[in-house]
């Protein structure tokens, strides 16, 4: 049985002020403790969100990093910065990284394989396009992605990464795939992972969906054989956030 993850991605919202005062008002409404709950928050925001979310059940998460430990990168922000600073999780491959900061598939299987070595547990993105989904190529692209970010991956670390499968016309346009179509891909995805490992390996690692995830729509989502929770954007600023966790 695979326990679910319901993670937010805050994005480039939030203040440092602002992010402790959501922490602190959400803490008591997110603490299901029979799921892992993951806060993704801009790296500035990580410090305070730790310190806020000390004692209770919130993981916090980064939504981004870079694949060197330190040196001349201005601007960016190192794994083992992030584990210091108390992080477990981060985002990799956001569709908004891929388009607007043209991060490609083997610049991404660098970081997959870097947040391993950190002990960071990557949530790996990938979705398709509109134009992908109506030329009937959804499947083939998607599986792109996932061979793309796990080349070189031992099944053992395997185990330890998530994947959200995130139609990118689903994103912050209150358009969510049907639970079929959602369904239909992250099943795609556990073929993907077993024809890369094996059935057994395939059968634990989580994957979730994300893409106007809402309280509405989370139960009937996460009711999906292969879906194990949700990588969520807008309703994560929200008190509403709190209904997904408890869907
Ligand atoms: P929305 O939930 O705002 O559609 O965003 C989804 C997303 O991109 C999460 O990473």
């Amino acid at each position: 049985m695979r326990r679910k993850v319901i993670a937010g991605n805050w994005k480039m919202n939030m203040t440092p002020s602002e992010a402790v005062k959501l922490v602190n008002d959400l803490k008591a409404n997110v603490a299901n403790t029979a799921v892992d709950v993951v806060f993704c928050v801009p790296a500035i925001d990580i410090v305070p969100v730790v310190e806020a979310a000390k004692g209770t059940n919130i993981c916090v998460g980064a939504e981004n990093m870079y694949i060197e430990e330190k040196g001349a990168y201005t601007g960016e922000i190192s794994p083992n910065m992030l584990v210091d600073a108390g992080v477990s999780h981060v985002i990799i491959g956001h569709s908004e990284r891929r388009q607007y900061f043209k991060e490609d598939d083997e610049f991404l299987n660098k970081k997959v394989k870097k947040a391993i070595e950190h002990k960071l547990i990557p949530i790996i993105c990938c979705g398709e396009t509109l134009e992908q989904r109506e030329e009937g190529v959804t499947l083939t692209f998607v599986k792109g992605q996932i061979k793309a970010a796990y080349e070189g991956v031992s099944a053992a670390d395997a185990l330890n990464t998530i994947v959200a499968y995130e139609p990118i016309w689903a994103i912050g346009t209150g358009k969510v795939a049907t639970t079929e179509q959602a369904e239909e891909v992250c099943a795609s995805i556990r073929k993907d992972l077993e024809e890369i490992y094996d059935a057994d390996t395939a059968s634990k690692i989580r994957i979730l969906y994300g893409g106007s995830v809402n309280g509405s729509n989370a139960a009937e989502l996460f009711a999906q054989e292969n879906i194990d929770g949700g990588l969520v954007g807008g309703a994560s600023l929200k008190p509403e956030f709190a209904n997904i966790v408890n869907y």
